[in-house]
């Protein structure tokens, strides 16, 4: 099924997921805040990643480095010369537009005259320390991986990991987009999840092709379906200036096929720069041929809020039932933001006290919740609204027979399980995917 840009931020909205941000002074700037149920979907998009990525694999290790680094980073990186973008005013309405975005010289909002394209750069400037001068002028990272590359010695010796091996992190990242929009798909405080995947230099082309294969793999994993995902190379004149090739990820969102994660080859270009710009040897030395060798480098650079928002796009689902419209998220169950809400069939005691014990005793284990508002059915169809995998319901029987009844959200099948063996019946039912 296809479905709307505008249901989903108005599902988001509605439920919990995504708040526009400071929208009590009217919002501002493509900013936005993460809600109950947004905090935890892309908590699980992220603990998903970093299983396959880190915990998964005796290859890789992850980090956690400072947002904003020395100014000195983003001049070896290339960022404070080339990360920009042509930026272009109308000169009649005013707007600002990115230059490659446009199809014809004239403004597509109101046709008006456009200035020369001048180039911006998209870093987020600020001041360390008390003083606002040139000196202390620093960098909201745009990307994460430079965190990595300086660490590169810092981890290899700690760890004595040998090649290949690769370094993770997630985290923020910032850019002054000219044209954010589209919700969370493209906003000027996101997160990304990057490795860097450091290998020999001429098996680089090897290991970007598995990579690549890898990162699309992961997303059919977690529930994104085939037709909705694609791989793009890139031509020549479209790659970054450290890169000697990239394939994107692509995933067919409402406005059309668009960027989910970059997985570029980055040559021994950071590395190589941060020697000369910091004096610091930055290379590996190969206990195998006793040289010392600069690595080159693979990297999947993905976004943490850009894959939230396709796997809600690719879950939703709406259903003809008796009241209407049902309406359904289908996350897979590793992604779903709640995992068993817990239902008491009638809002009389003694069902409520069972069916509160059983939240409480589920809560330990998996992310619960109980309601006792509203009719059974609607209930169901609040948590199926969220994606809810599975509910237990509490009913008059459960009083004699100690047993209570397990909905499971597709299927919508029932099957009655004894109170004493739920926790462990749903335990094998949200095993994490390995
Ligand atoms: P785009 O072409 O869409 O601007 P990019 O090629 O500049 O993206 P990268 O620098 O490769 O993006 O960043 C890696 C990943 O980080 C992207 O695939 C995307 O998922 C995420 N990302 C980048 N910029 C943004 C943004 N402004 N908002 C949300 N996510 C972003």
């Amino acid at each position: 099924m296809t479905v709307s840009m505008e249901t989903i931020v108005s599902l988001a909205k509605r439920r919990g997921f995504v708040f526009p941000s400071s929208e009590i002074y009217g919002g501002f700037g493509s900013f936005w805040d993460y809600g109950p149920l947004g905090v935890e979907l892309k908590s699980n998009v992220k603990r998903a990643w970093w299983r396959s990525m880190v915990y998964g694999r005796d290859d890789m290790v992850g980090i956690d480095s400072a947002i904003i680094m020395h100014p000195h980073v983003w001049v070896a990186s290339g960022h404070v010369n080339s990360f920009t973008d042509p930026l272009v005013d109308c000169k009649v309405c005013k707007n600002r537009l990115r230059a490659d975005d446009l199809v014809e010289q004239k403004c597509p909002i109101c046709g008006g005259e456009l200035t020369e394209a001048r180039q911006f750069n998209l870093m987020f400037k600020t001041f360390v320390g008390p003083v606002e001068s040139e000196a202390s002028v620093a960098y909201l990272r745009p990307e994460t991986a430079q965190g990595i590359f300086v660490n590169f010695t810092n981890v290899q010796a700690t760890t004595r990991k040998k090649l290949p091996f690769g370094i993770a992190q997630i985290g923020k990242s910032f850019r002054n987009e000219i044209t954010p929009g589209n919700f969370i798909f493209r906003t000027r405080e996101f997160e990304q999840m990057e490795v860097e995947y450091f290998v020999r230099p001429g098996t680089d082309e090897e290991w970007h092709r598995r990579w690549i294969e890898e990162r699309f793999q992961w997303y059919l994993k977690y529930g994104i379906k085939p037709e909705n995902l694609r791989l793009r190379p890139h031509c020549e004149n479209e790659l970054a200036h450290y890169a000697k090739g990239c394939s994107d990820v692509e995933y067919l969102f409402p406005m059309g096929w668009a960027e989910l994660e970059g997985i570029a080859n980055r040559t021994d270009f950071d590395l190589k720069q941060h020697t000369t710009h910091s004096n610091r040897d930055l290379s590996y030395f190969d206990e195998e041929t006793g040289e010392h060798i600069v690595p080159y480098v693979i990297e999947p650079s993905a976004g943490a809020d850009r894959a939230m928002l396709a796997f809600m796009i690719d879950a939703y689902d709406e259903e003809p039932d008796n009241t209407g419209t049902r309406v359904i998220l289908r996350f897979h169950k590793d992604i779903a933001p709640i995992k068993v809400a817990v239902l008491p069939l009638s809002k009389k005691e003694p069902l409520i006290k069972v069916a509160k014990e059983i939240e409480h005793a589920l809560r330990k284990t998996f992310v619960a919740t109980y309601d006792e508002t509203g009719s059974i059915g609607k209930r169901y169809r609040r948590q199926d609204e969220i994606g809810t995998p599975y509910c237990v319901t509490v009913d008059f029987d459960t009083l004699e027979d100690k047993a209570v009844t397990i909905r499971e959200r597709d299927s919508m099948e029932q099957i009655r399980v004894p109170i004493a063996e739920l926790k462990a019946a749903l335990r094998e039912k949200l095993e994490p995917e390995d």
